[in-house]
């Protein structure tokens, strides 16, 4: 068996994900983030369009359960623009969600991720390939825990790969901790996200040492006090021995963040992160944390 990558068409092999931005939002509503929701089936289209235009092969949308992934969407979308679409389930932080909507899937959350991975989600046929949770600001809340046990509860019964999202980039030890340690999840099946975000070179290169997956994403403009450290970030990790370890992506949140919107969007990350990486990196190892690592991230050997 060769472990593939359950795109929402098909299960790919991993050399056919190309070009990869491991971790964008094609689809996102939260409470959160009123007005800004990216809710826009032909805007997400040519938001996808785009970043196909500029040489991208792939994308692995990280939106979880409840947030308004659109996902019968998906298969036309990743269809008409050529570009391979994952997409997620798992639980965010309580915060993005109504208290009823969290009373309706107590007690058979794991239950909800395993069949979105391998049944479907809704009743649109599409299977998640990843299970997305989220930690909390340097601490884990008992929503986190919660979410993280029935992750890795998943995780055991399908292979699936774990990506969080720590929040403003803190708790990295904290979730290997609880994924790895306790919960007995192979730390190469943990995807920490959004480290650019705290930039302690220490404990990224702890997270790193590990076994997990480093996953830098953006820019945004929420997080621009930071942003502009992935590159140093990334290079002292890959001069460290990391480099097969490292995912890169856009991460667009809100709809004011897309190309087709005047922002950055999906299309930057080849635009402009790429060659920048290649300037301190040099264009193999580049090419390979766009390509062979989101390869390995996401291939599972499905049940
Ligand atoms: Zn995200």
């Amino acid at each position: 068996m060769v472990a593939r990558v359950r795109t929402v068409l098909a299960d790919v092999h991993p050399d056919d994900l190309g070009v990869c931005d491991a971790h964008d939002h094609l689809f996102l509503r939260s409470p959160k983030l009123p007005g800004r929701e990216l809710d826009d089936v032909p805007a997400a289209r040519s938001e996808l369009a785009a970043f196909r235009a500029t040489g991208g092969a792939s994308l692995v949308q990280w939106t979880p359960y409840g947030m308004g992934r659109r996902t019968a969407e998906l298969p036309a979308l990743s269809s008409a623009t050529g570009v391979h679409v994952v997409c997620a389930t798992g639980l965010h932080q309580a915060a993005h969600y109504e208290p009823e909507f969290l009373d309706a899937v107590r007690g058979r959350l794991a239950h909800v991720f395993v069949s979105e991975l391998t049944t479907g989600i809704g009743g649109s046929g599409v299977r998640a390939g990843l299970i997305k949770v989220a930690g909390g600001f340097h601490a884990l809340d008992a929503h986190a825990r919660w979410t993280m046990a029935a992750a890795a509860e998943a995780h055991h019964e399908t292979g699936a790969p774990i990506a969080v999202h720590l929040e403003h980039g803190t708790g990295a030890l904290d979730v290997i901790d609880l994924l790895c340690d306790e919960l007995g999840v192979p730390p190469h099946r943990v995807i920490l996200g959004h480290l650019n975000r705290s930039p302690d070179g220490v404990v990224q290169r702890q997270a790193a040492e590990a076994g997990c997956y480093l996953a830098f994403d953006g820019p945004s403009l929420a997080h621009h006090a930071t942003d502009w450290r992935m590159p140093d970030a990334v290079k002292a990790l890959a001069d460290a021995g990391f480099g097969h370890r490292l995912l890169l992506g856009g991460d667009t949140v809100v709809s004011g963040a897309r190309s087709v919107d005047g922002g950055p969007g999906m299309p930057y990350l080849l635009r402009r992160v790429r060659p920048r990486l290649v300037a301190a990196l040099g264009a193999e190892l580049v090419g390979h944390i766009l390509t062979r690592n989101p390869g390995r991230a996401f291939a599972v050997d499905w049940p």
